[in-house]
């Protein structure tokens, strides 16, 4: 059923599938933007949030003591919005405590919460099982090791391409638009994961990336202990060593094709598993999003946020629908009709919306694209895995423009030197990304400090990250299924093993 020749279903049945996912996306975006405040205080939302801007105070009132001039201006401003919003926070603290929210309110962010965690938990549980035996089968599949220079090389040049035109669409805008120069007064939260990174040096996180770090043996593209990098779902790790086990069973004549036969069998098992899984997404993503909105403060919280920062929003916003274009673009150009490749590709696309993950993800779009969009076991398997990890177009594009826009903040205009210095650090940051939420705002660090910036900075868009940290993962997931369809043009069967597996 999964041959390179698999007929896609068609729209109608795609829209059929899709519609109780976007149904419940829906419904929770309603639900977390009208009735997302009343659970955030029902859940003592507000406490935390004092707790945080009290430590947020302190800290900027510690900074402007060592500033002068200029500087100490731009920090009076951003310092008496955080002052201003502390004060806020205080009233809605004692107004809680003086009228304490209804217990529907809280047994409602428990039981969004509850099955929020349930659907995003299936997912994970299926992720690492996942990735070794899709690899392994994968890669034995192709018969032949020699094999995998074809696949690999087209799978590589596609991500590195799109990449680089990620990045230099959100540079170009950036710098275009100028949101830095348009907003003012914005708040520089602390962050403790920025804070951590920051004090590393951009080449040691390079470097990190292959050998990982010496605290952790899980870590790194060669971890030294496989146990541990599954311990701490350490994905390209797993996928490395996927490879390279798949590429020697190749070597092993039959009794290697066997073990691979009982990988691609286990591999099978798994998508069954997804494909039940699949039942209770609608559940899953409702929950999801209006936790995620909830958890924030509700929709008011989110506009105004959103308001402060609407000019950075808008530049990532334009700069991922671009990319977006430019995916459905290549689609064309390998022959795929956009429209049925998206509609085949929606649940997948919807859950990357909701979960922030790529890898979360990943189960679904192995899933999806083998079962909707008729792309060959061996493009999906290959492609897929790797992509979730090492390919991130919208990220590879947030990196680029949150790197300008906190240049342009601080009134710094990047040279055009500076500016590949971006282009470069800004593909290396989306490749170290890991595929769960937030991750590319942690190696953002290495953007920003590699052209001289504080790592602080990024405080400034911390309010709304968690939002575009969604259209971003989407358009990541996308990047990968449309490489599904280029390998699938590009790579004749016979260089996929499509003669040998499948
Ligand atoms: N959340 C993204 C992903 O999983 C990574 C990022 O933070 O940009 O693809």
């Amino acid at each position: 059923m999964n041959s390179p020749s698999n007929k896609p279903a068609d729209s109608w049945s795609h829209l059929l599938h899709l519609l109780p996912i976007l149904v419940a996306l829906i419904l929770g975006i309603l639900v977390g933007v009208f009735y997302g405040e009343a659970m955030w205080k029902a859940s003592g939302g507000p406490t935390k949030q004092q707790a945080t801007l009290e430590k947020a105070v302190a800290a900027s009132t510690a900074q402007g003591l060592k500033l002068d001039g200029d500087p100490k201006a731009a920090w009076e401003v951003s310092h008496a919005s955080l002052v201003n919003k502390l004060q806020k926070t205080n009233d809605i603290v004692q107004l809680v405590q003086k009228e304490p929210p209804s217990s529907i309110a809280g047994a409602s962010f428990r039981l969004i919460k509850f099955l929020g965690d349930l659907f995003l938990q299936m997912l994970k549980l299926l992720v690492l099982p996942l990735v070794v035996t899709s690899m392994i089968a994968g890669i034995g599949g192709l018969g032949d090791i020699r094999g995998i220079g074809r696949l690999g090389r087209t799978t590589m040049a596609y991500f590195l391409v799109t990449t680089i035109i990620a990045v230099v669409i959100g540079t170009v805008l950036v710098v275009t638009i100028s949101p830095g120069s348009r907003v003012h007064g914005i708040i520089e939260m602390p962050d403790e994961r920025v804070e951590r990174r920051s004090t590393t040096d951009p080449i040691d996180t390079i470097l990190e990336l292959v050998v990982g770090s010496s605290k952790d043996p899980g870590s790194g593209m060669i971890p030294s202990n496989l146990f541990q990098a599954a311990n701490a779902t350490n994905v390209l790790g797993l996928i490395v060593f996927s490879l390279v086990l798949g590429g020697a069973l190749t070597t092993l004549g039959e009794r290697g094709r066997q073990v691979i036969e009982f990988f691609a069998t286990l591999t099978d098992a798994i998508l069954q598993i997804v494909r039940l899984v699949m039942i209770v997404a609608p559940v899953g993503i409702f929950a999801i999003v209006a936790y995620n909105i909830a958890v924030r403060g509700g929709g008011e919280a989110f506009w105004t946020q959103a308001q402060q920062l609407g000019w950075y929003v808008a530049t990532i916003s334009i700069g991922l629908i671009s990319q977006f274009l430019i995916l459905l673009l290549i689609l064309r150009g390998v022959g795929r009709s956009p429209m049925e490749f998206v509609l085949g590709a929606g649940r997948p696309l919807l859950t990357a919306f909701s979960t922030a993950s790529s890898s979360a993800t990943l189960p679904l779009s192995i899933q999806s694209m083998e079962d909707e969009n008729g792309i060959s076991k061996q493009s999906a398997n290959f492609v897929l895995p790797l992509g979730a990890t090492v390919n991130m177009n919208g990220t590879a594009l947030y990196e680029a423009v949150a790197a300008v826009f906190i240049a342009q903040l601080h009134g710094i205009s990047l040279d055009p030197g500076q500016l590949i210095v971006v282009v470069i650090t800004a593909t290396l940051a989306a490749v170290g990304a890991a595929g769960i939420p937030e991750a590319g705002l942690v190696t953002l660090v290495m953007v920003v400090t590699a052209v001289g910036l504080p790592a602080s900075g990024i405080g400034a868009i911390l309010a709304v990250d968690w939002f575009l940290d969604r259209l971003r993962t989407t358009i990541n997931v996308f990047g990968d299924m449309v490489g599904c369809a280029v390998t699938d043009r590009l790579v004749p069967p016979e260089h996929r093993g499509g003669k040998n597996h499948g």
